[in-house]
């Protein structure tokens, strides 16, 4: 099923030219704001002399720092009465970022989305209950005015309140849910408190994004929940979430080119990398008016999969997100990604559905503890039987990630439950 088959379908030499001359066009929209008027100025680029897609990479890369900097407007190209909405990014670090659109830009980001939906085969005749925060984050507004665009019924029922969330599914019969892997995976056990086995409600499908998830959360939360999930990625500086989505085949997320231009970089160099190899996503939005944002740093890492998919779609996919650069723990002089963490948690069918890591420095070492909530049916009194499950939880993750991480086996409900965003790592050695 397509939403726009010519777009999606797009020869990729047509689409090369459609992104060049809306690349063009975004920059020289960009070089009329005080940010990128300056940076063009500092880095002698002219640019009317950007004739190619490859002298895109000759330009300078564009970070959240800038963003800050050029707050609140700076880089807006349009005037304010052109301007119809803002969000900011949900601060997964640091302080936040303002990001404007104009009406054209939230139609378009509108229709994004919708493609993205109709992609995963989703239609008019669905319940849609979203259950990403409303306001500020993109989350919630973003996927809701895409919902809508499609046609399907939406629930804004936004994050929290769980018995209300079962409720609604099951009055109004969602068919599709928006949620965050790890709200999903506390949701899904407050509807097994109540009663209520998960596969038998209605919802068949569950798009998940907003942080980082492993394949084998996505494979944990399908047979709990008994539907299919699609991954869902974006972020408010290139709009929100719409920028990749998987399609029914599910094996990485389609970029859709026609709006972005995807580089992957070495993020020590800034080097642009091969298709395959592994990097920092770099993205320039080439068709937004109150905001052109020119070689995005994500932070985020990841790898262009250089095959075709067999669904006819030739927006190049993308791997799903390892971590972010600035995630990634360094522990005793070991490079961690909480993500590896959780990859063999994951698989390991006795852990349940929350973990916290937490760092500690101990006599000037660093030390790792996992705090790892079991499903309620091992504390049945056999101590040794958590022990085991203690030494091989330890074992599978220092045969990972060669640290020494100490594991401590918790009921379930003992973590605090995350209903957007959750905060995996605490790390109290800065302290
Ligand atoms: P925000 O701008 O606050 O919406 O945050 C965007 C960030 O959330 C991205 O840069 C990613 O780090 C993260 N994110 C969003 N979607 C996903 C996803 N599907 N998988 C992994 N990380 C994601
Ligand atoms: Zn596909």
């Amino acid at each position: 099923m397509f939403w726009n088959r010519e777009i999606e379908t797009i020869e990729r030499k047509d689409l090369e030219k459609l992104q060049l001359a809306r690349l063009q066009k975004a920059l020289a929209a960009a070089a009329t704001t005080p940010f990128y008027r300056k940076v063009f100025s500092d880095h002698n680029v002219d640019v009317s002399k950007v004739t190619t897609l490859e002298h895109l990479q000759d330009l300078p890369l564009t970070t959240k720092h800038d963003l800050r900097l050029s707050y609140p407007d700076g880089m807006v190209p349009i005037s304010r009465s052109d301007i119809v909405r803002l969000h900011a990014s949900s601060g997964t670090t640091g302080k936040s970022t303002v990001i404007f659109y104009s009406q054209r830009d939230v139609d378009e980001w509108a229709d994004l989305v919708a493609r993205s939906m109709v992609a995963t085969g989703t239609t008019r005749d669905d319940v849609f209950q979203n259950m990403m925060g409303y306001g500020l984050f993109t989350g919630g507004l973003g996927l809701h005015y895409g919902a809508e665009r499609l046609g399907a019924m939406v629930i804004p029922s936004s994050t929290g309140n769980s018995l209300k969330q079962i409720q609604l599914m099951q009055d109004f019969q969602t068919t599709v849910i928006h949620i965050t892997p790890s709200y999903s995976l506390h949701l899904v056990e407050v509807i097994k408190e109540n009663g209520v086995n998960p596969p038998d409600l209605t919802v068949k499908k569950a798009y998940l994004g907003a942080e980082p998830y492993s394949e084998e959360t996505r494979d944990k939360i399908e047979k709990l929940w008994g539907l299919e999930a699609y991954n869902s990625y974006g972020m408010s500086e290139m709009n929100g979430p719409g920028v990749a989505f998987e399609c029914v085949h599910k094996n990485g997320m389609h970029l859709w080119e026609d709006f972005y231009i995807i580089e992957v970089i070495n993020p020590e160099t800034g080097q642009p990398l091969p298709d395959g190899e592994e990097g920092e996503l770099v993205l320039t939005h080439i068709n937004r008016e109150a905001m052109p944002i020119i070689r995005y740093r994500t932070r985020d890492l990841t790898r262009i999969i250089p095959e075709e998919c067999s669904c006819g779609r030739t927006h190049r996919r993308m791997e799903r997100i390892k971590g972010r650069t600035d995630d990634m723990l360094i522990v005793g002089g070991v490079n961690v990604f909480p993500s590896q963490i959780e990859s063999v948690l994951m698989r390991i069918p006795e852990v349940g559905n929350n973990y916290q890591i937490v760092l500690e420095r101990e006599e000037n070492l660093d030390r790792m503890y996992i705090r790892v909530e079991l499903y309620s049916k091992m504390f049945h009194g056999d101590l040794n039987e958590l022990k085991r499950l203690n030494q091989k939880i330890g074992e599978e993750l220092r045969a990972l990630i060669t640290i020494n991480p100490r594991i401590e086996l918790l009921e379930p409900g003992s973590l605090p439950p995350s209903m957007g965003k959750a905060k995996r790592v605490i790390d109290n050695r800065k302290i």
